[in-house]
């Protein structure tokens, strides 16, 4: 059999008794009571029914899962926080390896590391270190979860001061597609520790990382809504700031529609708005008079300001979105915001056929743009912009027209497009073939090199494939 496909044929469950002598955790089946929540994850338009979910304890139990899946020539998946908003992580007919119950961190202070196993969401990581003054960089919802993110990049409110998440991937304990668990180090297979930095969840399963951390104080944010042309000066002044902008500044430009509680014009509420969010250093003098100078810049509008602990910050969008509703991502980097650029989001904000969900504007560089890809697979280090279009919708019936805005919304940027693209906002039916694109072709084949010494016959598939045959095909 070719080992990039699955033949279904031969299926074989009749070993899940040996699968389950072996195995602490719990082994789910369809029929069985927890099944169907298990299967489920936050983006509800993803309905699929794996053979057997294996809720892991230990490496062990994950390794004991890897080799039952590859002896039943069953397609295996990974889930940690179940926020890939393609669900890569539950596979249809095969063997889901769950490791969220595998969610303990433990915290060296002096050394300023945390180890966290590989199905800790943010809010562990951020919860233990906290109590030291430290933290590790990591993205902007707190129950996603750490593996998916940290493998695929790891953008977050302190990356252009502190880097990506995978920057900070000190070691990593893997489980194999043979079964073995390695530690991948500085020392010791360090083409793996690379491709784990950024190459996603192509090489192997992380058991545990050992991540480095920061001393961390706090935030002052600030937030203003913009309505109708105001949102195009907004976007015209963020630009202007984004030339001189300190490290310490993560600027969001958000295009939505004015909800209910916004503290807008009543004429104004279901229309189009800018939400411009201001994150920088509380304890910075100097961030405090940029702060200043940049809402002095901005159109008249009404501003709300908070100091925030690090803890507060991480779960300030945590409401925003919900899980179960119906998702869909189409984000792009972008070189500039020229004003036609500016003029055709403020656009497409408006045609927003769901009237939830927006298009997000963020600055990046900083320390992401000083990492090195001799460190990490992570390939677009130098793009100023990312656009994101961020559908969501509950009635299935908008699909259709829901991923056709968010596509459409990353297309008319075209003329502004930088190469590349971020693994971690792939959606589905997404280009799936276009892991040489998502990487370019110097990392990419780096990284089918790494394939090929640890899982030639293609078992993990990650968010964006690397094929060991080298050809970017996802299958
Ligand atoms: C609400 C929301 C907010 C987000 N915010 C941000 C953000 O601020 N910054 C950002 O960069 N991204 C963000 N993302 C995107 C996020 O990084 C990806 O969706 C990521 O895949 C989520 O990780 P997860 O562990 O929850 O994913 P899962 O869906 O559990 O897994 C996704 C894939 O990751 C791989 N994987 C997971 N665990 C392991 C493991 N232990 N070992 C090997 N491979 C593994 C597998 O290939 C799996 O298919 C956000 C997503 C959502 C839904």
């Amino acid at each position: 059999m070719n080992s990039s496909t699955v033949d279904h044929s031969l299926r074989d469950l009749s070993d899940l008794k040996e699968l389950r002598e072996a195995f602490q955790g719990e082994l789910l089946s369809p029929g069985d009571g927890a099944f169907d929540k298990a299967r489920r994850i936050w983006n509800g338009m993803i309905d699929r029914r794996p053979a057997v979910i294996a809720r892991c304890r230990s490496a062990s139990d994950v390794s004991a899962a890897v080799r039952y899946a590859r002896g039943a020539r069953l397609p295996l998946s990974v889930r940690c926080g179940g926020h890939n908003v393609a669900g890569t992580s539950v596979v249809e007919g095969g063997v889901l390896i769950d490791l969220s119950p595998m969610r303990r961190v433990r915290v060296d202070a002096e050394n300023r590391i945390a180890e966290a196993d590989g199905g800790c969401l943010l809010r562990d990581v951020d919860l233990a270190t906290a109590e030291h003054g430290l933290a590790c960089p990591a993205g902007v919802f707190s129950y996603t979860g750490l593996s998916g993110l940290a493998l695929g990049g790891g953008y977050g409110w302190r990356a252009r001061k502190w880097g990506l998440t995978c920057d900070h991937i000190v070691s990593a304990e893997v489980v194999l597609a043979d079964g073995s668990v390695v530690e991948a180090s500085a020392d010791r297979h360090q083409d793996l520790l690379w491709a784990l930095r950024g190459g996603g969840g192509n090489f192997g399963i992380v058991t545990k990382f050992r991540l480095r951390l920061r001393p961390v104080g706090s935030f002052l944010v600030r937030t203003g809504l913009y309505a109708g042309d105001d949102a195009a000066a907004a976007l015209r002044v963020y630009r202007a700031f984004t030339e001189t902008l300190s490290d310490d500044f993560h600027l969001l430009g958000g295009l939505r529609h004015a909800k209910p509680a916004d503290p807008v014009p009543d004429g104004l509420r279901g229309r189009p708005v800018l939400e411009f969010l201001s994150v920088c250093s509380a304890d910075e003098e100097k961030s405090r008079a940029e702060a200043d100078a940049l809402f002095a810049a901005l159109p008249q509008a009404p501003v709300t300001e908070k100091v925030m602990t690090y803890l507060e910050l991480q779960t300030m969008g945590d409401e925003g979105a919900p899980d179960g509703r119906r998702y869909y991502t189409k984000s792009g980097y972008v070189s500039e915001l020229s004003d036609e650029a500016v003029d055709r989001l403020v656009a497409a904000a408006g045609a927003n056929p769901s009237g939830t969900g927006s298009i997000d504007i963020e600055f990046l560089l900083g320390a992401i743009a000083r990492g090195s890809t001799d460190d990490s697979a992570f390939p677009q280090r130098q793009a100023p912009f990312m656009v994101s279009a961020y559908g969501s919708w509950d009635d299935p019936e908008l699909d259709g027209p829901g991923i056709a805005w968010a596509r459409q919304t990353v297309a008319d940027l075209r003329e502004w497009e930088c190469p590349g693209g971020y693994v971690n906002y792939i959606s589905l039916e997404d280009n799936p073939a276009g892991a040489v694109e998502t990487y370019g072709a110097d990392i990419y084949a780096r990284l089918v090199r790494v394939k090929q010494q640890y899982d030639p016959e293609n078992l993990f598939r990650g968010t964006r494939a690397v094929a060991p045959a080298g050809n970017g095909n996802a299958t």
